[in-house]
């Protein structure tokens, strides 16, 4: 473990052009792993802990469509004629190809020599963020080395296959080195466009490396949440819960809604480590039974939870009638499960969809299971971009209870606040704003026909009174008068 008071000190140093007098966090010993971020006072829920810059941020650059974007400002630009004049490989705008950013990274890409510089490579491209690493302050680099790396085999593959893009790729060991190390931090700490870190639904188009965040350690259910400047692309950390002074803060680096044991091969595959967190050790998730299943005795109403061994197989027990069931056998259910939603998913009816959730899916799978939860995410992803073939009284039920269902379950996992639970709650809040609205307009309406009902009643007493009045008199005069015998 690098030493908390030397991270503190570079961290310092980064951090210095917007770090508070008094900050709410400093760097200590983790009683999760190694260091972490601490409390230094009592925080409230909403409250900023910190902000973050970048050291390193480039695009991410996945997606051979998505290469059209400038490689300092980010910004997309038009279809011809985005590569960089003097041969770097590199796409950039007319504004930032004046910039010291760019100067610095196309004379180093210039010096290696592209194979097709007028041609947008996305190895080359996605390299950015990590050959930026070169040119950093030795301080700079020595807090990449502070952070936890992800050295397996593979984490010298992408360097590797970037070199074939370049005829003259540096050779010198201290300056690849640098670049693997990079990969390793990245592949650990970074943000990137592919991974699960992004856990509420953040559009993040970069790959990027916040130190201060990148110490935190990781718990199943985080005390705070992130969001980033569209400006600046800083991370703003805030306190998703009340933290009490002393308390670490956590993040989270795998999704909100998925079981205890594909979060466990996750977090041990891809960051090396074993969680111990409540919601890891409790078979029922806090009793929100994200891999609950329906018990494979069909007389028993049960539901089948896999056991805490650390172990990618475990068994299986029905919290009723206590019977067990392998790995496999459960598997079974859940990929019937799954298989059967993900093909109502992919038809092309949302309503066809929404039907299936609401009437039929709760009869091979308990609405808590996260395949449920995804699938619902997924239909209220779709009707943020239109409502496709649903009415609108489809659109506002399914908003209202999918928004609802879901809020439940952070409920019970215990989840703060975060983006995700403010955009399902504004959903929530516009939908039963426009339902009373509705509602009072139809009171309205109502209040409006009684009151026509009521002159009417009266109007028809009136006219029968007159109709009375009427035939009286005509009697009346009908009747001869004493004069006129
Ligand atoms: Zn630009
Ligand atoms: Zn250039
Ligand atoms: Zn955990
Ligand atoms: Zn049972």
């Amino acid at each position: 473990m690098i030493c908390p008071k030397r991270t503190s000190e570079l961290l310092d140093l980064h951090l210095a052009p917007f770090k508070d007098k008094d900050p709410a966090w400093e760097v200590g010993v983790s009683k999760i792993a190694g260091r972490g971020v601490m409390a230094t006072r009592h925080l409230k829920r909403g409250e900023i802990i910190f902000q973050d810059s970048p050291l390193l941020i480039g695009l991410a650059a996945h997606e051979e469509d998505s290469l059209n974007s400038c490689s300092v400002c980010f910004k997309v630009l038009p279809d011809t004629r985005f590569m960089c004049r003097q041969g770097c490989g590199l796409p950039v705008c007319s504004l930032c190809a004046k910039k010291k950013q760019h100067k610095t990274d196309c004379d180093m890409f210039k010096s290696w020599s592209p194979n097709e510089p007028d041609v947008a490579n996305s190895v080359i491209i996605r390299l950015l963020c990590v050959a930026r690493a070169i040119n950093l302050t030795k301080d700079q680099r020595d807090l990449i080395y502070c952070l936890q790396a992800n050295l397996d085999n593979n984490h010298r593959t992408e360097v590797r296959n970037a070199a074939k893009c370049f005829k003259n790729f540096p050779t010198d060991k201290k300056i690849v080195e640098i670049m693997n190390r990079t990969v390793a931090v990245l592949r650990t700490n970074g943000f990137d466009k592919t991974n699960d870190r992004t856990t509420d639904h953040q559009e993040f188009n970069f790959r990027a490396l916040y130190p201060l965040f990148g110490v935190m350690n990781h718990d199943c259910i985080p005390n705070s949440y992130y969001t980033f400047d569209e400006k600046t692309n800083n991370m703003i950390v805030r306190a998703a819960v009340d933290i009490l002074e002393g308390e670490e803060i956590t993040t989270t680096y795998t999704k909100l809604f998925t079981g205890n044991i594909a979060r466990h091969l996750y977090l041990k595959m891809k960051k090396g480590f074993t969680c111990k967190c409540p919601r890891c050790s409790d078979s029922t998730e806090k009793g929100a039974f994200i891999s609950g299943l329906y018990c494979r005795d069909t007389n028993c109403s049960g539901l089948v939870v896999p056991e805490i061994t650390g172990l990618p197989h475990p068994n299986w027990n029905c919290l009723v009638c206590k019977q067990k069931s392998t790995h496999v056998q459960m598997m079974k259910s859940q990929d019937f499960a799954s298989g059967a939603i993900n093909a109502k998913a992919n038809s092309n009816s949302l309503r066809t969809l929404v039907h299936y959730l609401n009437e039929k899916s709760d009869s091979f799978i308990p609405n808590s299971n996260y395949v449920v939860i995804d699938a619902k995410m997924s239909v209220l992803n779709r009707l943020a971009l239109g409502r496709e073939d649903c009415n609108e009284e489809l659109v506002s039920c399914t908003r209202l209870r999918y928004s609802r269902d879901i809020t439940q379950v952070m409920d019970k996992l215990g989840l703060g606040d975060s983006l995700l639970r403010t955009q399902l709650e504004t959903q929530l809040r516009k939908e039963e704003e426009r339902r009373a609205k509705k509602q009072k307009e139809l009171a309205e309406k109502q209040r409006q026909l009684a009151e026509l009902e009521l002159k009417a009643a009266e109007a028809d007493k009136l006219l029968a009174a007159l109709a009375a009045e009427g035939a009286e008199g005509e009697v009346a005069a009908a009747a001869p008068t004493p004069e006129q015998t």
